[in-house]
């Protein structure tokens, strides 16, 4: 039985992604979320010269002897505007954010100034210019700050407020329906028989999916029975999910059908079996517009195989062009040789003295160990056939 490399599963599943319609939202509803189209600024930024600091407005020239008295004719705090013009040795009290009115050049800052009465006494010179920001110093009115592609983090959604962008046209997330099946799996909470199994995989996998950007559909649990299988594949369908992912029932045993079933409902089969560990019996297709992943049952290995082909698959829906995230460091300890299939060592990881990332892998391996999983800082990569390696051999591994 020959396995295909992950790599070139991974690179099938992403030569082909489907495409995700737009909608509308508030910047509220927005965070996390892709623009769809080049976002334009409705304003300049600031839209006035406006006052830095809390003082006067004054003229520069003015200032030559020090002090300098000035005559005080008014105060401008911010969000108002000074109706007069300011003339030679007059000055006006500002506040930080106030617009600077007309005839003022500079400002005066509060810290070298004497206020007696109806007149400032100027204690240190100023230089034209000084504490006011221009007239679009930020951005100006159409500048295109914000391209098609960006996400939606905190400093961009501050940005289009203050372009007062109130909405984005983001693109839809991927609408991911997860499905579990095993005649064995009860709810967390459910007061399993001593038989059966409390099914960990839909918390998992929903929770890698949503951190990756997708909407999750949970289509609960299945038993391993053909019709009731089918009826859940065909309420995936229903939802509109461009991605279900099933776990369980995926190698070859006679319990194992969702492969059957999938077939039988019209899917094209991608590929079935890869060359990795843990993880071997995944699978893929396409239903119709739907891409089908079938995770392996075993809890580390649907949430390894989640992590390598469902999360790219995701943030390739939303346009990220380098979606596997794999990254270097060094070995924290020796690995032994490896056989054909690449391995997915769950490991912690840390810095050494020289900024290195570290990555050392648990003595316990076994794709049934979710309390190791959910310890690992990271997945070492062992590739096929790799040689027996020693601690601070370069490494490769994917954060988890
Ligand atoms: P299967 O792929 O159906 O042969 O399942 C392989 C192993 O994973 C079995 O021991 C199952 O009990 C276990 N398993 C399957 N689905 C889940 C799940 N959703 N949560 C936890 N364990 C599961
Ligand atoms: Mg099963």
């Amino acid at each position: 039985m020959s396995l295909m490399p992950v790599e070139e599963a991974q690179n099938q599943l992403l030569a082909s992604i489907p495409s995700l319609g737009t909608e509308e939202l508030p910047l509220t509803k927005a965070q996390g979320r892709i623009l769809a189209e080049d976002l334009a600024a409705h304003r300049d930024q600031p839209p006035f010269a406006a006052s830095a600091m809390d003082g006067y407005a004054v003229r520069a020239a003015n200032i030559k002897e020090l002090p300098t008295k000035l005559q005080v004719i008014g105060e401008v705090p911010a969000g108002t505007l000074f109706p007069d013009k300011l003339n030679n040795w007059e000055a006006v009290r500002i506040f930080t954010g106030a617009p600077v009115p007309q005839g003022a050049d500079a400002i005066l800052i509060q810290e070298n100034a004497e206020r007696d009465g109806a007149f400032v006494m100027a204690l240190e010179a100023v230089k034209e210019g000084e504490f006011i920001r221009p007239v679009g110093m930020d951005f100006k009115h159409g500048d295109v700050l914000l391209k098609a592609g960006t996400r939606m983090d905190a400093g961009n959604l501050a940005l289009a407020a203050a372009m007062n962008r109130p909405n984005v046209t983001v693109l839809k997330r991927p609408k991911v329906a997860i499905l579990a099946t095993g005649d064995e799996l009860v709810l967390p909470g459910q007061d399993p028989r001593p038989e059966q199994i409390v099914a960990s995989n839909t918390f998992g996998v929903a929770a890698l999916g949503r951190e990756a950007g997708a909407e999750i559909v949970d289509l609960g649990l299945v038993g391993d029975d053909k019709k009731a299988i089918a009826a859940k594949v065909q309420e995936a369908c229903n939802a509109g999910a461009d991605i279900l992912v099933t776990s369980g029932g995926a190698s070859v045993g006679d319990h194992d059908l969702v492969q059957d079933v999938l077939t039988e409902a019209g899917m094209a089969l991608d590929f079935w079996r890869i060359a990795m560990r843990p993880g071997k019996p995944l699978m893929a297709g396409k239903l119709n517009a739907m891409q089908v992943i079938g995770l392996p049952g075993n809890p580390v290995s649907s949430m390894v195989c989640a992590l390598l082909f469902l999360c790219p698959l995701i943030r390739a829906m939303q346009g990220d062009k380098d979606p596997l995230l794999v990254e270097t460091g060094l070995l924290g300890g020796p690995v032994a040789a490896n056989d054909k299939r690449q391995s997915y060592l769950r490991a912690s990881l840390s810095r050494d003295d020289q900024g290195n990332l570290i990555a050392t892998p648990f003595t316990g391996q076994d794709s049934a160990m979710l309390a190791g999983f959910a310890r690992a800082d990271c997945l070492l990569i062992h590739p096929p056939f790799a040689p027996a390696a020693d601690a601070r051999s370069p490494c490769q591994f994917i954060r988890l």
